[in-house]
């Protein structure tokens, strides 16, 4: 019996990496690497290291030493919110889980989101003006269910007015569209590897001028003290060669075979979420009305599609995405959203047949 491979349309949870940046990893698992020895296996390493600082640096367009290199963005997250605890803290309502909850933790505040989920800078201007404490404001780049794209500049304006520093999760963002962080008026950006072609293991957080942070792990001066421990020299190497394979020009594609499957879909009764917001190129968020996602999910993957509902927990159970609630979606239209996100290898043909899979399922089920 042949199984088929099921289509791959859950970039936004993970990426699959392209066989260059699998073999240069492969080629770095081969060698004893650990950056802080002083024979020559350590010194190759420390150069494989600043190296790839070096790419990644330029390609989001800061000084090398201003990227702490962490082992994901949840970590670089947190890294930036505790780095400042004389400060409130302030992060939309639609933050990834990592944010959404330290902040929870600390005490923070948290900005609204409007029906077509972007951050009010309104709400954001009242916040930071009705209070004199300093703040530390993170608001992320693109969502990661809605792929919907954040007023970050205004919001950098609007912080630098009333002596905020302002953190940006661009963890979604990255390898989609063009990152600049010093065009984008930030104090703190973060980036994880597996979100974009590399693997799991490598991350980092970005900070403007070596502004000082408090390093959440201690011990070895690693990462000029910011970051303790021995660096994870395979997945950054491999970071780098998956930031020099980003096509941007594969991504303007894929919002047009995207496009075209929403307008299919809207016709047949669909909802797309964020349609009259900037957003990523790869993502779409769909609601099938009165089909639990959880339903669509079975389905869809039965029927060889890898979709996912945009927010799961660890469990692998579907709850329903606090985000769509933050923009005012009822309860019951929520819990029918999935979100599609492509990549790199996704074709027009592949987003096709997923447009047939969702219209046969519509037609069936409802
Ligand atoms: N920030 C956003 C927007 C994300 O989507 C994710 C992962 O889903 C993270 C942060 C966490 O990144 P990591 O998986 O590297 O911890």
């Amino acid at each position: 019996m042949s199984v088929k491979t099921p289509i791959y349309l859950d970039y936004n949870a993970t990426a699959p990496m392209r066989h260059q940046v699998i073999a240069k990893m492969a080629e770095l698992l081969a060698l004893p690497s650990n950056p802080s020895s002083v024979h020559s296996f350590g010194r190759l390493a420390k150069k494989h290291l600043e190296d790839a600082r070096k790419t990644i640096a330029e390609s989001i367009v800061v000084w090398a030493n201003e990227v702490v290199f962490t082992a994901s963005g949840t970590e670089a997250n947190a890294t930036a919110l505790l780095s400042f605890p004389e400060r409130r803290i302030l992060v939309s309502a639609i933050e990834h889980s990592s944010v959404l909850k330290l902040a929870e933790k600390l005490g923070g505040e948290f900005i609204k989101i409007d029906e077509n989920g972007v951050v009010s800078l309104s709400d954001l201007e009242q916040k930071l003006a009705e209070n004199p404490k300093l703040a530390v404001v993170s608001i992320m780049l693109a969502n990661n269910e809605t792929g919907v794209v954040q007023p970050i500049s205004e919001a950098a304006q609007i912080c630098k007015k009333y002596g905020a520093i302002l953190h940006c999760d661009a963890v979604q963002a990255l390898g989609k569209i063009p990152v600049d962080f010093s065009l984008l008026g930030l104090d703190m950006l973060t980036i994880s590897a597996h979100k974009c072609g590399g693997a799991v293991g490598a991350a980092a957080l970005v900070v403007k001028n070596n502004r000082p942070i408090k390093p959440l792990l201690i011990g070895g001066g690693q990462e000029l003290g910011r970051r303790a421990g021995t660096e994870n020299i395979a997945s950054i190497v491999a970071f780098a060669e998956a930031v020099q394979n980003f096509d941007f020009a594969q991504m303007r594609k894929l919002r047009i075979f995207l496009s075209v499957m929403e307008n299919e879909i809207e016709t047949a009764g669909g909802i797309i979420i964020g349609k009259n917001s900037p957003r990523l190129p790869n993502t779409s968020n769909i609601i099938m009305p009165k089909v639990d996602n959880q339903v669509q999910l079975m389905n869809f993957d039965l029927g060889g599609f890898a979709v996912s509902a945009g927010s799961a927990c660890s469990s692998g159970k579907v709850e329903i995405s606090g985000v769509l609630l933050a923009m005012g979606l009822p309860k019951d239209v929520a819990s029918c959203a999935i979100r599609v996100s492509g990549g790199w290898n996704s074709s027009e043909e592949e987003i096709k047949k997923f447009t047939s899979a969702w219209l046969g399922l519509k037609a069936r089920l409802t």
